[in-house]
């Protein structure tokens, strides 16, 4: 078979590898993204798709708030669909977490993220089915909403093409070539590619990515379920997306239809390829007991369907980015299920390490590899983490 040559390979058509090629076409560089699937297939097709910008770290919440601003400008920035809705969002934390809460919204807001801290009765005014009485704050973002993360993932994608990148669909990368401590290649399922640059977007396959090149990284499997419940007649008006962490919750609306996700009940270390069309046993059970815990009217509420996805994760459970390896190989991986809402920035900041030697609109540096051998781990003020 002949050998193709790339400019630069992106291992993985996720909303990752669709925006690091979207922004690479727009600085005149034409990637090859490699696809085993299809666009969307892996955690992109399965994510809740929640647009905010309330972090408890200040590089993800600058992250998501570059993206934010393509997200809500998506025609002229990226053009095509992403489905963003503005619902507003909310984030309900316990009584503990109050200094906590209000430190994140002041330096949201120095960022100029439109946040707020509200109270309790301003949530009832909000949402009045709600619950609000186990809590004393929240934190409000009005312009926070959703998008949909196939529809955005495809249309970054499309953009990338129109600009010269190419898409090579049901395409598994089965080794990685290095020559004198550089990439020089990779071989998959349908031909061999001759490329000086290797970028690693495989979501929950990453770590097999990273063996190829002998690269040895903590970054593991995290499953995650979800369920879309029909809101009963009493419950119709559409209500924000709320992350709740009294009760280990999520939840945002889609028209009629409600979405719900549990912080806890995640398993790490299982294989991606199981089952991802099923929630398992015992999910939607517990779903519900949550979700009406906050929402009690939920309770005369139907399910509509429920799935699992996976992705990669890593100890502190934030993204592993940059190179790492032989030269010309690059990570963009263990996005730890948050890495929907930052995608359009990542992708922008990789682009300008990939190419200028440094990413200028974010500093990504506390995302490097060498954090986990260096005992500098990423970590905020919540400590909330999946488990
Ligand atoms: C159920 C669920 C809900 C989530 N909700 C949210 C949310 O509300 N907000 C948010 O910000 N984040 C959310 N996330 C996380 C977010 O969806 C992911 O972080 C993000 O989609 C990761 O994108 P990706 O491109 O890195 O990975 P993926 O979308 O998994 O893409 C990786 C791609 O690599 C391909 N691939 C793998 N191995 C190979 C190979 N050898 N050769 C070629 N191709 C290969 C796969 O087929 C796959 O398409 C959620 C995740 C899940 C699972």
């Amino acid at each position: 078979m002949m050998t193709n040559i790339a400019d630069a390979i992106i291992i993985g058509g996720g909303v990752q590898g669709a925006s690091l090629a979207f922004h690479l076409a727009q600085r005149g560089v034409r990637a090859t993204v490699l696809e085993k699937t299809h666009v969307a297939a892996g955690a992109t097709g399965r994510s809740s798709g929640l647009v905010r910008m309330h972090y408890d770290t200040e590089v993800d919440s600058r992250l998501a708030w570059v993206s934010f601003q393509y997200f809500r400008d998506w025609k002229e920035m990226v053009g095509g669909e992403c489905g963003f809705t503005r619902t507003g969002f909310l984030m309900i934390v316990s009584v503990e977490q109050e200094d906590a809460l209000k430190a994140n919204v002041h330096m949201h807001q120095q960022l100029g993220i439109p946040a707020l801290v509200v109270t309790g009765g301003d949530v009832k005014r909000l949402s009045p089915p709600f619950v609000t009485d186990d809590f004393n704050v929240a934190a409000y973002e009005p312009e926070s909403g959703y998008a949909m993360p196939s529809d955005t993932a495809n249309a970054l994608m499309s953009a990338a093409q129109r600009s010269g990148a190419r898409l090579v669909q049901d395409c598994v990368v089965t080794g990685v070539q290095t020559t004198g401590g550089r990439i020089s290649g990779v071989q998959t399922s349908r031909g061999d590619y001759s490329t000086p640059v290797v970028v690693n977007a495989a979501g929950a396959w990453a770590d097999g990515i990273n063996r190829m090149v002998g690269l040895e990284l903590p970054l593991t499997t995290w499953r995650h379920e979800t369920m879309y419940v029909r809101r009963p007649g009493e419950a119709s008006q559409q209500h924000p997306a709320v992350i709740d962490f009294p009760h280990e919750l999520y939840f945002r609306p889609e028209g009629g239809l409600t979405l719900v996700g549990l912080e806890d009940g995640n398993p790490l270390g299982e294989s991606p390829d199981n089952d991802t069309e099923h929630a398992r046993p015992g999910f939607v059970e517990r779903a519900v007991a949550r979700l009406c815990l906050r929402a009690p009217v939920m309770d005369g509420g139907s399910l509509h369907s429920a799935h699992g996805g996976y992705d990669g994760i890593t100890p502190d459970q934030h993204p592993v980015l940059g190179k790492a390896g032989p030269d010309g190989f690059y990570l963009d991986c263990g996005h730890s299920g948050t890495g929907f809402k930052t995608a359009p920035a990542v992708g922008l900041c990789l682009a300008e390490l990939i190419l200028d030697g440094s990413a200028k609109t974010v500093d990504i540096s506390p995302y490097a590899a060498q954090r986990f051998a260096e005992g500098r781990s990423i970590k905020g003020n919540y400590q909330n983490l999946w488990k």
